[in-house]
């Protein structure tokens, strides 16, 4: 009789419950995260949030976004409820990520992870920096003629302007591209790009993957003869945050009618990071 009656009261409450946490926002319901190594070889260990300890089994944990994200009332924007860090039990690394949400929305239903432990063993480095100077990266969805086409020469004057290569993958990147085929409007105007370095490994100071966000260019003023806007993203997802100087690509107004070219001193600055030297002067980075 008393099981019957708690089934009861869990079949009267439930649905309340289920209307109750599905909220008309725009938090999806779960995230996925995977954490492998460059050899496929699935790392199991936890990942820590601010109220939870969930075990990463097979490289894999699944957790509820009510966990992750909640929607701040006062300015109806999606927050983090905390910082998001993982360890694994074979190598002792631990990561921390960084969830981009500008945008407002939680649109990285899965997030996957790369981990070359071989690298994380030697390099310790004075300035987050990618482990290789080499740079994977991947289309995540299909990009128009346009957003493919001025982010290949982008990379194209990065390569040919810096000590970095990159290279297309269908393995897990270094670099995840995301185009959208709308645009976002804020209120300093038409937002045609994002990028941020996602997940990161602190003692070695070494960025794990980072993400660039390219959006839609209708009704949008930009540089047609010069990639400004998907340097200025790849630049934030390398970690070089936006300076005041209105000269610079970095800064934050660049890409409407602003179309500085590739600084000197960001060269140069690449340069030092990726040979390992220290001095970069005049920059602000994402992480410290
Ligand atoms: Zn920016």
């Amino acid at each position: 009789m008393k099981k019957f009656s708690f089934g009861l009261i869990l079949f009267l409450i439930l649905p309340a419950i289920i209307i109750l946490s599905s909220p008309n926002d725009p938090i999806s319901d779960e995230t996925s995260f995977t954490f492998i190594t460059e050899q496929d070889e699935p790392l199991d260990g936890t990942l820590y949030l601010q109220d939870l300890s969930l075990p990463i089994i097979d490289g894999k944990v699944l957790v509820n976004n009510s966990h992750i994200y909640y929607l701040d009332v006062s300015d109806n924007q999606l927050k983090l409820r905390s910082d998001i860090s993982a360890e694994f039990e074979r190598n002792n690394i631990s990561l921390t990520l960084n969830i981009d949400l500008k945008n407002n929305i939680s649109d990285q239903n899965t997030i996957s992870v790369l981990i070359d432990s071989k690298e994380f063993e030697i390099d310790t480095f004075d300035q987050y920096r990618f482990a290789s100077s080499t740079i994977k990266y991947r289309y995540e969805e299909k990009c128009s003629w346009v957003q493919s086409n001025r982010l290949e020469e982008a990379i194209s004057i990065l390569e040919s302007e810096t000590i970095l290569n990159f290279r297309e993958t269908s393995q897990e990147p270094d670099l995840y591209i995301h185009c959208y085929d709308y645009s976002v409007e804020t209120d300093e105007g038409i937002r045609l790009g994002e990028g941020s370095p996602r997940f990161y490994e602190s003692f070695s100071k070494t960025l794990i993957n980072s993400s660039i966000n390219l959006y839609a260019r209708k009704d949008a003023v930009y540089c047609v003869n010069y990639p400004s806007t998907e340097i200025h993203e790849i630049l934030h997802a390398l970690n070089f945050g936006h300076l005041n100087d209105s000269k610079s690509i970095l800064h934050p107004g660049i890409g409407g009618e602003t179309c500085s070219e590739l600084d000197k001193s960001i060269i140069e600055c690449i340069e030092t990071i990726y040979s390992n030297k220290k001095g970069c002067r005049g920059m602000k980075f994402i992480i410290n």
